[in-house]
Formats: C-alpha cells, structure tokens, sequence
C-alpha cells in the first residue's frame, strides 16, 4: 500500500537534472526534425526545378538538352540505336486544322512514342515536330521495328479538330552506334540523312543508315 503525503497538486513547474536533460533533449529533437523537414523540403525543390528544365513542356518528353546531358558527348557504343522522327507535312495539319490541333497531334505522337519505347530507352522532343529515341542494347533489325511499330500505330491515330476528325503520318530515320567513338551527335547525323531519304521517298515510311554505309550507297533504303 503507498501512502501519499502532501498535496496532489503542482503549484510549481518540475524541477531538478532529469528534467533539464529532458528539456534539453526535447528542444534539440525539435531542431533536428525543423532542419530535416528544412532539407528535404530543398531537395524537392531543386529536383522540381530540375525535372522542369529538362522536360518539354507539351509533352512531357525530354527536352533537347536533356537527352544531350544524358548521353553528352562520350561514345554511345555499339549496339545503340538512335531513331529521329518528324511528323510529315505538319505545317499543312497547323494550316488546315488550326495550332491547338497540332499541339493535340504532338501530344498524341509523344503518347505513342513512349508507349512503344522500352523503359531503357530515352525518348526526347528535339524540335517542333521532331522526335528522338535513343534505344540501347539493340540490333539495327529490332531498332526498325520498334520504329515501324511508332509508324504504323500513329498512323492509325485519330485526331479531333475543330472541323472535324483528321490523321497524321511520321517519316524516321534510324542509325545505330558505330565505333566506341560514335556519340550521340554523330549518329544523330546519320538519322537525319536517313531520314531525308525517308521523306524524299514519300513520307510515311522508316529508313535506316547504317554506320558503314553512306547516303550514296543507299539510294533507297526506306522498309
Ligand atoms: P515535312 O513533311 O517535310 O517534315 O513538312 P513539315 O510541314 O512537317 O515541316 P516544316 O518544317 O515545313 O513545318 C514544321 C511546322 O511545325 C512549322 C511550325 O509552325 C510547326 N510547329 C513547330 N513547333 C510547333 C508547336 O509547338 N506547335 C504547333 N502546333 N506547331 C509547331
Ligand atoms: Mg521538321
Ligand atoms: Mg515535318
């Protein structure tokens, strides 16, 4: 049985060595999760701001800078596949159906692109109406495909204008890593060569230029 003696009541705060260290401790618990929340806080910030630089607003993609900062200028190796794409006759879709629709239509192949792309791949809006898809560990034979496979699935798309339903096509040019010294801006090249020989055959098709080959040796080469 415990005898109590006294009155029950505080009239005065606790005091004594226990209750310092436990204010002490209490007020440094309080610093430390203030500074934590502090930092953390700052950290998402600037990983905000940093997806925000490097993301194209439109569509979501990878901006231009960003797919460069990404694979910068060191080689690409072999075995990476760099695919461009531009949406044919675009200026006409602008003319004929207004801009929003066109922004619709950049939207919709940015879907489709990234719906068709590996979770490995880089997917990247590297102009107006110009895509980029940098796919490594792949074959030159696998890289057309996934390219034909964004071909023929945007082609399918429906879109909706002001003035009614209306489709688009994309023409792209694929090349793959050549040496260990290839980067990114020197395969790029090569997409965009084939990719003019894409659009010289008549839009709508995918055509590759290998490393080893050169625009003269591959008068036709759309699949
Ligand atoms: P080609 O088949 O030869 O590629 O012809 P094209 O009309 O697609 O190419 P061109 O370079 O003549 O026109 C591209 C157009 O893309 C012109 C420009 O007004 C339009 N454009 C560029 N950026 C945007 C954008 O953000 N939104 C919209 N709606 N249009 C854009
Ligand atoms: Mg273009
Ligand atoms: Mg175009």
């Amino acid at each position: 049985m415990i005898y109590l003696k006294g009155p029950l009541i505080m009239t005065a705060p606790p005091s004594g060595w226990a209750e310092d260290v436990n204010s002490t401790m209490g007020l440094i618990g309080l610093t430390a999760i203030g500074a934590l929340s502090l930092a953390l806080n700052q950290a998402r910030v600037a990983r905000q701001h940093r997806d925000d630089a490097n993301t194209d607003v439109l569509t979501g993609l990878l901006n231009r800078r960003a797919v460069f900062d990404q694979f910068g200028w060191r080689p690409l190796g072999v075995g990476t596949a760099v695919m461009i794409f531009d949406l044919d006759h675009f200026k006409s879709i602008n003319d004929r159906h207004g801009h929003a629709s066109g922004d619709e239509t950049l939207k919709r192949f940015a879907y489709v692109l990234r719906l068709n792309a590996s979770a490995a791949a880089a997917t990247a809006r590297i102009g107006g109406e110009e895509f980029l898809l940098v796919l490594p560990k792949t074959s030159e034979d696998h890289a057309i495909r996934v390219a034909e496979a964004v071909r023929i699935v945007f082609a399918r798309e429906i879109m909706q204008g002001a003035d009614g339903a209306f489709h688009s096509t994309v023409s792209s040019g694929v090349s793959m890593g050549s040496s260990e010294a290839d980067t990114l801006d020197q395969a790029l090249r090569r997409a965009d060569q084939a990719l003019y020989a894409a659009k010289r055959a008549g839009r709508n098709q995918v055509a590759p230029l290998s490393a080893s080959t050169t625009w003269a040796e591959h008068p036709k080469t759309a699949v």
